[in-house]
């Protein structure tokens, strides 16, 4: 007899995007099927653990058949497209990323039916609209490459090296994590607000594994400009560049921030010039980026609200005084709005009437669920992937273990009278990096079942990759170690300075000089 194999079922979502019906059936179906929690991913999708094989069919129909998809979610291809998840409806800067990061995700979504064969007997059931110019788009060549009529138009016979991430964002938000991307592009609009292009940054990632010193985490850089017309030609060609030249021996080595790296970023933009079969032009000027979470009430800019939710460690569930998962329910079956997932595994409902705030506050404040000046601003910018004991990856704990790690960091913070002081946590169960931790001001990437590396030197708004400054910490010695690097913090960290600005600045010789001669009493 088969074992009873267990999976985890992970939604396509650009941009984030939920609509009610859809979240409806994934609560259900979590519910029926799965753990009885959903799971809001750090690149903005829902994942619903511990479904046996036998009802995946089942469960996937469901997710179709409620305007969902899970195509290209997992796999050696183009992954959930990001958009800061931000509903401004006045705002073209903020319409044209989402509506950008739907046109991207359609055009490198994979042609084969075999998905709609498998999961859906061969119905074919699009819930994406399909647009004329990304049709088109997919049907032009990339210049130089010959594929046979029967293989897909951009993928060709072999889909991509290893997985692939693409992000769009607007001048100065950086709620999506742009520096980590494969590629990120960014909306630069005319004085009119009318759209001209994109900025373009290539070659970011996050994994790697441990002593291998040949892999590491790796920020983008920047490629250039591209006019609104060509940018579906220029993604083609960045993919095509990667599919052909990307490494497809070493699986370590295989992702495009390798190739980025190995080529430098001139010869990177000079091959991918000759599939797009242009120049790339400079990169336009932007304003310095923040990090934007967009918790609580906001105005939309149509008269109606959203509200940012914040999800501890992404994972919605009942637990004893928090019913977060019921008042979702509750707010979804009573209102029929629709969602967006942020990529730092919060959520937003939008398209609220301001009638019904205070009916929707309700149901929150009942749940227990904490308004965002209620949350602690350790927990409020912290970041845990799921790790055990759904992962098969983790070497250790993350999302369970988080909490308890940042009451112990609160506890030390009070106890050196920095009770002020907040920083960005982020905690992954071994290096892959799901939750980004070599972006944070604090990053615990799990070395042993209960040790590990620990990361400072990361940006409050993520635009500068962290360093290794302990290989192996036990957790036991959290305290132990945070305890000197703080009260030097406190001694010299200057006025405003964040805690990563510090240790960056500061240099880890001299961190580690005084920790080695801190005399705690
Ligand atoms: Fe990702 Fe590793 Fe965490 Fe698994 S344990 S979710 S692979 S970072």
């Amino acid at each position: 007899q088969e074992k009873d194999y267990q999976f985890m079922l992970r939604t396509r979502s650009p941009g984030g995007f939920i609509p009610a019906q859809l979240y409806e059936a994934l609560d259900e179906l979590s519910e029926t099927y799965g753990n009885h929690t959903l799971r809001a991913t750090t690149r903005q999708g829902f994942q619903i653990h511990g479904i046996v094989k036998q009802n995946l069919k089942t469960v996937m129909a469901a997710i179709i058949h409620s305007m969902g998809s899970t195509l290209g979610a997992c796999g050696d291809l183009n992954r959930n497209v990001m958009a800061p998840p931000a509903p401004y409806v006045n705002r073209p800067d903020y319409v044209y990323a989402q509506e950008y990061a739907n046109r991207i995700a359609d055009l490198l979504t994979p042609q084969t039916g075999a998905y709609y064969e498998i999961w859906l007997d061969g119905e074919k059931f699009l819930s994406a609209e399909e647009h004329p110019e990304v049709k088109a788009a997919r049907q032009r060549n990339t210049n130089g490459t010959n594929l046979d009529d029967d293989e897909e138009p951009i993928y060709g016979q072999y889909y991509m090296p290893r997985k692939f991430k693409i992000a769009v964002t607007v001048p100065g938000d950086n709620s999506i994590d742009l520096y980590t991307q494969d590629v990120g592009l960014v909306v630069i609009l005319d004085d009119q607000d009318e759209l001209q292009g994109f900025n373009v940054f290539v070659g970011g990632g996050m994994g790697r594994t441990h002593k291998k010193e040949e892999t590491f985490a790796r920020i983008a850089d920047p490629l250039g400009f591209v006019a609104k017309e060509d940018v579906y030609d220029l993604v083609k060609a960045i993919v095509a560049t990667q599919r052909d030249y990307g490494d497809r021996q070493q699986r370590r080595h295989a992702r495009m921030k390798y190739l980025v790296n190995d080529w430098g970023i001139d010869k990177f933009r000079s091959v991918v010039e000759q599939y797009f079969g242009k120049s790339v032009a400079p990169s336009r000027p932007l304003p310095e980026f923040k990090y934007e979470d967009y918790l609580g009430w906001h105005e939309q800019g149509d008269g109606q609200l959203f509200l940012g939710i914040s999800i501890e460690n992404g994972r919605v569930f009942d637990n004893g005084k928090l019913q977060l998962k019921s008042a979702l329910r509750q707010i979804t079956k009573q209102y029929h709005l629709p969602m967006r997932l942020t990529a730092n595994h919060n959520l937003i409902i939008y398209n609220i009437q301001p009638s019904d705030k205070a009916a929707i506050q309700g149901i929150l404040n009942n749940a227990g669920v904490l308004a965002e000046t209620e949350i602690d601003p350790l927990v409020r910018y912290a970041m845990a992937c799921p790790a055990l004991p759904t992962c098969g990856l983790a070497i250790a704990e993350s999302e369970r273990a988080i909490p308890g790690i940042i009451d112990r960091i609160r506890a030390l913070l009070n106890k050196l009278d920095l009770k002020e002081e907040h920083f960005v946590i982020r905690m992954t169960g071994c290096p892959n990096g799901c939750a980004r931790p070599y972006m944070a001001e604090l990053g615990f990437v799990g070395i042993k079942p209960t040790s590990y590396q620990l990361w400072l030197g990361g940006s409050s708004n993520q635009t500068r990759l962290a360093r290794t400054f302990l290989e192996v910490m036990p957790i036991d010695e959290l305290e132990a170690t945070l305890e000197p690097l703080l009260v030097f913090f406190k001694q010299k960290g200057k006025t405003a300075e964040s805690f990563g600005d510090f240790c960056d600045r500061i240099g880890f010789d001299a961190l580690r000089q005084y920790s080695d001669t801190y005399d705690p009493a």
